[in-house]
């Protein structure tokens, strides 16, 4: 049967979403066969329209919380909605997508042998008493707060990740993505470059939560893709977890300025109230990507702010 296959047939979970959609293009161009399986909760068919002429591509609507199967070699697993008010929305959903989705599709990498990439996040930190973080660092995270269906979701998938390692041998590559922003993104996405963007292309006052001296470090989507295709084609001993992420710190309100200055808006900055248990700062060290991938990321924010902001033009 093997002869009948000789791209390899590559799973992603999620793959409607903002992060999905540019991966299944990514894995095209290399000449994959692309499964894509998504619910369209917070991913959108268009993300992956210019795709569908593509016959190496096949989309399923498919929540992960339910078994999946099928044959691959390969499978990302990036089925969870990324945003806090998206997630928070119906945070049992989201814990179960993290952890029920984790147990199926790696129920499913063991059944066929497949090497599975999990998208975990700089949530597992939480807010971080070490700074910048590594991944040695076992994160500060509040288990019965509005952000823990997403966070302690994601802190349970790598638990599982690394037993069906330990216990099953399954090939596991685990990353830890920071921000990340870019085309693609949901234009009601939440999200704080969407918002800001959004917000500024229409004239509308610029929300900032809290002081705006919390920091984010953010990283352009090409930058992470190219950080995944590297993980998963790593050595099998390169389990992860691995930050990836861009090194670059900025507060709320420096992000607001460059969005205005690139935008030419004319918006005004409120202040809201801050969320709970957001974040104070975040930022990844790197060193273990730069050493194991050879990755790095390359993209610096005001130019991956200016492909974003012509993106959006089309929803303001
Ligand atoms: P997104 O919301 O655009 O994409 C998530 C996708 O998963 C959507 O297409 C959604 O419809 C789908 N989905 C949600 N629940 C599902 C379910 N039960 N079954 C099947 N599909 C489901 O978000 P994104 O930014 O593309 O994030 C992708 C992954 O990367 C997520 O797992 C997220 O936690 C992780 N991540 C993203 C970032 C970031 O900054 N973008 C940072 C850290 C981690
Ligand atoms: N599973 C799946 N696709 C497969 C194989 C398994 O969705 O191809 C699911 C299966 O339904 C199970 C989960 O993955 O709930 C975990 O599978 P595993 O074999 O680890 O555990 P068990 O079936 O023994 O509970
Ligand atoms: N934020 C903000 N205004 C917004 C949306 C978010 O000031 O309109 C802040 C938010 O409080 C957080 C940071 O921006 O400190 C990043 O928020 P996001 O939701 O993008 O991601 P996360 O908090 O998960 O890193």
């Amino acid at each position: 049967m093997k002869n009948y296959h000789s791209n390899k047939r590559v799973l992603v979970t999620g793959g409607a979403g903002f992060l999905g959609s540019h991966l299944c293009e990514a894995l095209l161009q290399r000449n994959c066969d692309v499964v894509c399986a998504d619910n369209f909760f917070t991913g959108r068919r268009g993300n992956v329209a210019h795709l569908l002429d593509n016959p190496r591509f096949e989309i399923l609507r498919h929540d992960v919380t339910f078994p999946l199967f099928v044959e691959v070699d390969e499978i990302y697993n990036l089925a969870c909605p990324a945003s806090p008010p998206h997630y928070q929305h119906d945070p049992v959903q989201t814990t179960k997508t993290s952890v029920i989705g984790a147990i199926n599709m790696l129920g499913l990498a063991k059944r066929v042998g497949a090497k599975i990439f999990q998208a975990s996040t700089s949530e597992v930190y939480g807010d971080p008493e070490i700074h910048p973080q590594t991944e040695s660092y076992w994160g500060r995270v509040n288990p019965i707060g509005t952000r823990s269906c997403y966070d302690e979701g994601k802190r349970c998938a790598e638990t599982l990740f690394f037993d069906y390692y330990r216990q099953n041998r399954v090939k596991i590559k685990v990353a830890r993505i920071f921000n990340t922003y870019g085309p693609h993104m949901h234009p009601n996405d939440g999200r704080v470059v969407s918002n800001f963007i959004m917000q500024a292309l229409r004239g509308e006052p610029i929300t900032i939560y809290g002081t705006g001296q919390q920091t984010r470090s953010f990283c352009y989507v090409s930058d992470l893709i190219a950080g995944f295709l590297k993980l998963m084609a790593s050595a099998d001993e390169v389990t992860g977890p691995v930050n990836l992420g861009n090194p670059g710190e900025f507060t709320m309100l420096e992000l607001a300025e460059t969005v205005i200055k690139l935008t030419g808006s004319k918006s005004e900055l409120v202040f809201k109230p801050l969320p709970s248990d957001d974040p104070k700062q975040r930022r990844p060290d790197i060193t273990m990507a730069k050493a194991k991938l050879d990755w790095e990321p390359k993209v610096p924010l005001q130019e991956g702010l200016k492909h974003t902001i012509q993106y959006f033009k089309q929803y303001a």
